[in-house]
Order: structure tokens, then sequence, then C-alpha cells
């Protein structure tokens, strides 16, 4: 394991205790500002008219994860239906991105599967487009099943995510390709054991590029979700080399990171959509963000610390 990989194990390991996280929330809701757009829809709302100005798209996710009752993920589906109807009201270039578990797929997956549905309906009204964010391994053939199942129900308007880092995902792929689901693809951001999981950085890379490579070489649309200039500069050349246009494919990053490389990215005529949380439910996503990288962390440190 290298040193990235440990400190990524560290923080998610430590980030689980009961009393790190009562002093997280007590006091870290401003260190978590950087990473969300705000508590409120119209916050939200605001800061994608920013980032549009600046040519960069949106994909917008109210936070919340790890609920408990069927009527927190009935309130988080009223949320995500009000916020289908803000963006189309402000005509902003957004679509949405959504956890199945928020809508209560680890509670009931039936119930979680209507919910999603009216998401996704309200969602194709407005032409918009719904991503199920892919979640830890006890979700990912729940999460796939349920792409499927919208397809098929004509809600071509959902895809969902692939990562890179697990054993099954190349298969996968092939599937949801195959059914021409829209897919984003990342590395992966949970703690997932060696018998799943690629646990080298190398060879989660090797796996990235073997899968956008898989998109782009039959010209399938898709999202390339990474601050990774590694990852990022290959793609450019690549799809330079192979004459793939730049509107066949899209960079994501998340709010609060590499903001100038994103508005830069825009300037240079790629697609970038900017992955913007907004919420009150700030904590498991905040702990994932600082386990990313070592830098994250000592950025929220040193404002803490001002
Ligand atoms: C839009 C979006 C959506 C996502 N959705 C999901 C999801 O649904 N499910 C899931 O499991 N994961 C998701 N992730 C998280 C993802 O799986 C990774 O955990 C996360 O993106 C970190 O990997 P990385 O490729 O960005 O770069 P890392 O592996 O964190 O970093 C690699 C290199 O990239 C460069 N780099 C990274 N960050 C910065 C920075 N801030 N500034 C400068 N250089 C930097 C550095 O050179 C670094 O060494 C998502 C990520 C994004 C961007």
């Amino acid at each position: 394991m290298d040193g990235t990989e440990l400190y990524r194990k560290v923080i998610l390991t430590v980030s689980g205790n009961k009393f790190v996280k009562w002093l997280s929330i007590k006091y870290g809701r401003k260190l978590a500002g950087r990473f969300i757009a705000g508590d409120t829809l119209d916050e939200a709302l605001d800061e994608i008219e920013r980032l549009n100005e600046k040519g960069i798209l949106v994909t917008l996710d109210h936070l919340g994860e790890g609920i408990t009752t069927l009527d927190e993920a009935a309130g988080y589906r009223e949320e995500y239906l009000k916020l289908v109807e803000g963006i189309a009201k402000r005509g902003v270039k957004s679509n949405v991105s959504l956890k199945p578990t928020q809508m209560g797929m680890a509670l009931d997956p039936e119930k979680a599967y209507e919910n999603i549905k009216l998401v996704a309906k309200k969602a194709k009204e407005h032409r918009n487009f719904v991503r199920l964010d892919m979640e830890d391994s006890p979700y990912t053939q729940a999460t796939i099943d349920m792409t499927l199942r919208l397809h098929q129900e004509g809600l071509t308007n959902v895809g969902t995510v692939m990562q890179a880092y697990l054993f099954r995902t190349e298969e996968d792929v092939k599937n949801l390709m195959h059914a021409g689901v829209n897919l984003r693809l990342v590395k992966g951001a949970y703690k997932e054991p060696g018998t799943i999981a690629f646990q080298q950085k190398r060879e989660v890379i090797d796996n990235y590029k073997k899968l956008i490579k898989m998109h782009l070489d039959q010209g399938a649309y898709v999202a390339i979700a990474s601050h990774d200039d590694h990852i990022i500069d290959w793609v450019k050349v690549f799809a330079e080399q192979s004459r793939i246009d730049k509107q066949e494919f899209e960079f994501q990053m998340l709010y609060g990171l590499r903001m100038n490389d994103q508005a830069a990215l825009a300037q240079d005529g790629y697609r970038i959509r900017c992955y913007m949380p907004y919420g009150t439910m700030w904590y498991p996503y905040f702990t994932r963000r600082l386990a990313e990288k070592p830098a994250n962390l000592m950025m929220v440190l040193k404002n803490m610390f001002k």
C-alpha cells in the first residue's frame, strides 16, 4: 500500500469515529464551506449562474445519505423535485446527481425505485438528466439494476457511475454501454477490500484508462470525473490523436477543487461539468474529500488556524 492509499484509509476510518464526527459537525460547517455551494437551493442556483457564466456546466446534488427512515427518503424526493423545477425555472445549465440510499435504497429498494422514478420523470418533462451516483459496493448491483429498469420504462434520461477500482467494473461497463446508458467514470471514493477492488493506484489508473478508451473508441458519450492531470492530459491527447470531437465527452470535477482549471478547460472548448453539492448534511461528503488528498486536509486546517 503506498502513502496516499494509507492516508485515504486512515481518514476514512477516523471520520467514522463518533467523537470526531460530533466535533466536526459542531465546528466544521464553515470549514466544509469550500466544498459546498450553500445550505439552500436558491444559494446553489445563484452559484450555478456564476459558474455557467464561465462556461462551466453543473450537476447539482442535494446532500444527504445514510438515512434511517422512509419519511426522510420521501423528504429528499420532494427536495429533488423542487431542485429539478428550480433548475428549469432559472434556465441554468445543470443536470442532477443523486444518491440511491438517500432515496431509501438501503431500507426498501422498491420504495427507492418509486422515489427515483418520480424525480427522473420530472426531469424528463424538463428535458433534464439524472445521474445516480455510485455508492459503496453493497449497492453496486442494485444501482445498476435500478438504472436498467428505469431505461426499460423509457426513462433513458438516467445514467449512473462506474468505479475503476472495482474488479467487476469492466464487465458492468460493457453491459451498460450495450444498453445505451450514459456513464460517469471515476476512480472510486469508498474503502473497498482487496477481494473486490484494486488497491494499487497504478492498477486503478490502468483500469480507468481502459474504461475511458472503451467509450471513446466506440463514440459513446462519457463523463470523465477526475482531478488527475495525468488522466486529463491522457484523454486530451488520445482524443486529439483519434480525431474525437471535444463535444463527444465531458470532464467533471468537484465544486471547490481546481476551479480555475475548470474555467480554463471551458475556455479551451472542452465540456466541463462541476459537481455541486448543497444542503446541510455535509459530513460524509466532506470526509471523503479530505480522504482523497492530504492537500485538501491541509487547506482546511490552514483556514481553521487563520
Ligand atoms: C464529478 C465527480 C463525481 C464523482 N462521483 C463519484 C461517485 O458517484 N462515486 C464514487 O465512488 N466516487 C465519485 N467521485 C470521486 C472519485 O471516485 C475519486 O475519489 C476522486 O475524484 C479522487 O480521484 P481523482 O481522480 O480526482 O484524483 P486523485 O486520485 O485524488 O489525485 C490524483 C492526482 O490528481 C491531481 N489532483 C487531485 N486533486 C487535485 C487538486 N485539488 N488540485 C490539483 N491537483 C489535483 C494530483 O496530481 C493528484 O496526485 C467523483 C468525483 C468527481 C470529480
